[in-house]
């Protein structure tokens, strides 16, 4: 499997890993996610990441949710 959105399957734009899936097995790897994926799931680029926990993709919070 190349690169692709693990949203959408698409391959434009910029992808990033934003999170790591199957530790627990041998099909698992980095995952990808396009911009625009990015955007509407608020996904935390793994370079951002405070902390890698169990690696799944992580979040921003939603606008007015903090707090
Ligand atoms: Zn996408």
């Amino acid at each position: 499997m190349s690169a692709c959105c693990y949203q959408c399957g698409g391959t434009d734009g910029a992808l990033i890993p934003v999170g790591i899936v199957g530790q627990d097995n041998s099909a698992g790897g980095t995952i990808r996610a396009c911009p625009a994926c990015r955007k509407v799931n608020r996904l935390v680029p793994m370079a951002d990441w405070k902390y890698i926990g169990d690696g799944r993709p992580q979040y921003y919070p939603a606008k007015g949710a903090a707090r």
